[in-house]
């Protein structure tokens, strides 16, 4: 999904304003892309012509094209479909707070029952994990296991009581032992069935959870959005546990959940890992689907901070490769104003990889010795870095007080920048060339 939507806005281009035809264009590609993403018929159709809606007569911010002010769009609006905000998980004001999992089998209700444990103990809380699947093999042993790894205990009556039992009695355990959380692990199916509803129900009525989860696989798509119909119609859910998005690529169930069953996302797990479960952030979520760091924030502090006539300019070179050494200098400053660079990477779309690079790391102490290099350079070693051969380095390293190693360093990291900003402004400029991103 991310790499299509990303063609789409790479080709999105034009002035002033986001004209209709611009949208009704991408939007097509766009309701393609997340048909394909496996996300429900109905929500796309919604979802569409709320952002076309916005999208249309938008001003466009001198220095961004109207490709990234459809992306900001898109992005709000897949946000919002997801449920806008964190939903956070619900606290008894009579501890313990009762969680109860459901779902089908293989979902990873007993692997998050773990996960949610780690979770809740990290905030210091005292957990207490029911073994309350008695029909699938080892199931039990399953969840004492992961109570071992984490150091939480797990209340177990063997296989021979029924879940009922082992729900009401685990909860009393939990009051006489001062666990404030009681996490109770269930039976699943691999279809919905009375047999499995009837059971689930009944513990209910003796537990009266705070939260019933239902754990849903993401890689299902289209299914677990199915699945989460049923099961709330019938157990009235307070949120759903995504699991597997480390194996989703199409980010369909993320994106439809919430629009097609009311029920908020309220935690997403990453892997098999006992730490790979994290509170659920529509916005992060967004932004991964769409590929890209966050361009919102990355629009705001630029509105900020950045002065407008010079960053077009600066397209406008970036394009023609008249990029200097003094422009990178220019850069750097107006860089600084943003705050660090690491930071500023993770925020543009497709740059998060960049991150890593040791050639494109600048903290504030380094652009102290970058200002001094530059300045030793004669005019021509400005705009033409090629010929600055041995003899000139050392002659440069000399007059600016660094040494070689130094300058050699910020040649190799002014030509990358070069190279990573053409690329970029494939999608930054009016005129770039098409798609340089991934
Ligand atoms: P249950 O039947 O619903 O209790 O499912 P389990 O907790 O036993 O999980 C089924 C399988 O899915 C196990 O092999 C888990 O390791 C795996 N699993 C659970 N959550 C995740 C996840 O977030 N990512 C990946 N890759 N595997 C997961
Ligand atoms: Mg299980």
């Amino acid at each position: 999904l991310a790499s299509r939507l990303q063609n789409v806005f790479g080709k999105l281009k034009g002035k002033g304003k986001v004209s209709e035809d611009d949208v009704n264009e991408a939007m097509r590609e766009v309701r393609l892309a997340l048909l394909e993403a496996d996300v429900n018929f109905k929500v796309v159709k919604e979802f569409i012509a709320k952002v076309k809606e916005q999208a249309v007569g938008q001003e466009v911010l001198k220095s961004f094209t109207p490709g990234m002010v459809v992306i900001d769009i898109v992005n709000k609006e897949l946000t919002n479909l997801m449920g806008g905000t964190q939903s956070k998980l619900a606290k008894s004001n009579r501890p313990p707070t009762v969680i109860m999992m459901v779902g089908l089998q293989g979902a990873g209700k007993t692997t998050t029952t773990g996960k949610l444990a780690k979770l809740l103990q990290k905030q210091n809380h005292k957990p207490l994990l029911v073994a309350g699947d008695i029909y699938r093999p080892a199931a039990i042993k399953q969840l004492q296991v992961l109570g071992e790894q984490i150091k939480a205990p797990v209340f177990t009556m063997g296989d021979k009581t029924s879940p009922v039992e082992i729900a009401r009695s685990g909860l009393q355990h939990a009051k006489d032992n001062g666990n404030d959380y009681v996490i109770i692990d269930t039976a699943g199916r691999l279809h919905i069935d009375e047999n499995l509803m009837d059971e689930l129900k009944q513990i209910r009525e003796v537990v009266k959870p705070d939260e019933v989860l239902l754990v849903v696989d993401a890689m299902t798509g289209q299914d677990a959005v199915n699945v989460a119909e049923s099961f709330h119609s019938q157990m009235e859910l307070t949120g759903v546990v995504l699991t597997k998005l480390d194996g989703d690529t199409r980010g369909g169930a993320a994106l439809s959940v919430k629009a097609v069953t009311g029920c908020s996302i309220k935690f997403a797990a990453m892997g098999e890992k006992i730490d790979a479960l994290e509170p659920f952030h529509p916005d992060r979520m967004a932004s991964r689907i769409l590929g890209m760091g966050d361009v919102l924030t990355l629009i705001e502090k630029a509105q900020a901070g950045i002065d407008q006539e010079k960053a077009l300019e600066m397209q406008r070179k970036m394009r023609t490769a008249e990029f200097t050494f003094d422009d990178f200098l220019d850069q750097m400053e107006q860089v600084k104003k943003l705050g660090p660079l690491d930071q500023l990477l993770d925020m543009l779309p497709g740059m998060g990889k960049m991150k890593g690079m040791d050639n494109l790391k600048v903290d504030d102490k380094q652009l102290g010795h970058i200002e001094a290099i530059i300045k030793s350079m004669t005019k021509d070693e400005k705009v033409k870095p090629e010929i600055i051969n041995a003899s000139r380095r050392k002659r440069i390293a000399n007059g600016s007080g660094t040494s070689i190693q130094e300058v050699n360093k910020l040649i190799k990291q002014f030509e990358e920048m070069r190279k990573m900003m053409k690329q970029f402004s494939g999608m930054m400029g009016p005129k770039g060339p098409k798609g340089g991103m991934k």
